[in-house]
């Protein structure tokens, strides 16, 4: 809820603080219980910076996180450590993310031991045995290094680790935008797979849109730290409002010229976000800019059922 996190940027002899990166500018969502919310957007919008200021791995600057009713940026160090085993989080590299001198067995039962869950043994290894059976690595040896496997079984083995404390809430970071295409699709089939039979909810984060379409029930839309478009996947797709959301369709390669949409094109790169374009931040490349764009922001209100635009000419 009207979360924000600004990243200070210094400068000079005196390293004195000269503006602020604005990751995430007061964003707010919500995400039910089995639900995929994806968050798309290129990258540097802001969409990881959420991710983590969630599972308070930055401390947000403002604006308040809410889980099953707890407020878990007030949350005490105790509390912290047992909404940590609830909400957990898969990386984007499954080659960098694994610890390389770690044996799978030990990956996967690290968070179990750190929490005094259980302790080394039978019961141990039954676990992590269930795990790996889970997400489909039943045929391996606990005792292999990450680098014996491929990237797509490094990934399940990733996802393995943040199911090891039966967590409900999971923050998946691009976890599939390292692999092969040909790959891609197993691993958002076993996550689905393991939303379906462990009631999980996900925040699923990617800068590709028809990832996010695979996997998510509702997605959000991001430019430069703020959410420009959030609605169910079908409105998304059949009716986006936003100009960014519309040129982000019109670049999805589609095959039927039937349902081929107009093609939106955008002007020049991405601003900086340190201190980005005044009024609506897109309006530096909107081809729809309007002399109102430039000074006052576009408030994020709701356009029919449950569909949030933030434009001021979107109806
Ligand atoms: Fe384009 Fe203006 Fe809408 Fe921003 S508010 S997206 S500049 S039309
Ligand atoms: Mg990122």
């Amino acid at each position: 809820k009207n979360l924000k996190k600004y990243f200070p940027v210094t400068g000079g002899f005196f390293k004195k603080t000269i503006g602020y990166v604005k990751a995430a500018d007061d964003i707010s969502f919500e995400i039910k219980k089995r639900e995929t919310l994806g968050l798309v957007g290129e990258s540097g919008c802001g969409k990881s910076t959420i991710g983590r200021s969630i599972l308070r791995l930055h401390e947000p600057t403002s604006g308040e996180v809410y889980y099953k009713g707890k407020n878990v940026i007030r949350a005490s160090k105790n509390e912290m450590k047992k909404l940590r085993k609830e909400m957990q989080i898969v990386f984007q590299d499954p080659y960098s993310s694994l610890n390389p001198r770690m044996t799978v067995g030990q990956i996967i039962s690290e968070p179990i031991v750190q929490h005094g869950i259980m302790k080394n043994g039978k019961k141990l290894e039954e676990r992590i045995k269930e795990l790996l059976e889970k997400c489909g690595l039943a045929s391996y040896h606990t005792n292999r290094y990450p680098h014996q496997f491929s990237g797509g079984q490094r990934q399940r083995i990733g996802i393995a680790r943040a199911l090891t404390l039966n967590p409900s809430f999971i923050v998946a970071d691009e976890p599939v935008s390292a692999l092969d295409v040909s790959i891609q699709s197993q691993v958002l089939n076993l996550m689905m797979d393991l939303q379906e039979e462990l009631g999980l909810s996900y925040l699923f984060i990617s800068h590709d849109l028809s990832v996010v379409r695979h996997i998510s029930n509702r997605i959000g839309v991001m430019y430069l730290g703020s959410l420009v478009e959030l609605s169910g996947k079908k409105d998304l797709f059949e009716s986006p409002k936003h100009p960014y959301t519309k040129a982000l369709l019109s670049a999805i390669p589609e095959a039927n010229p039937r349902k081929r949409k107009k093609q939106v094109i955008l002007k020049g790169d991405i601003p900086s976000n340190v201190n980005p374009p005044s009024g609506c931040k897109f309006h530096t490349r909107c081809p729809y800019v309007m002399d109102i764009c430039k000074e006052a922001s576009p408030e994020f209100r709701e356009l029919g059922d449950k569909h949030f635009v933030a434009c001021h000419m979107a109806k």
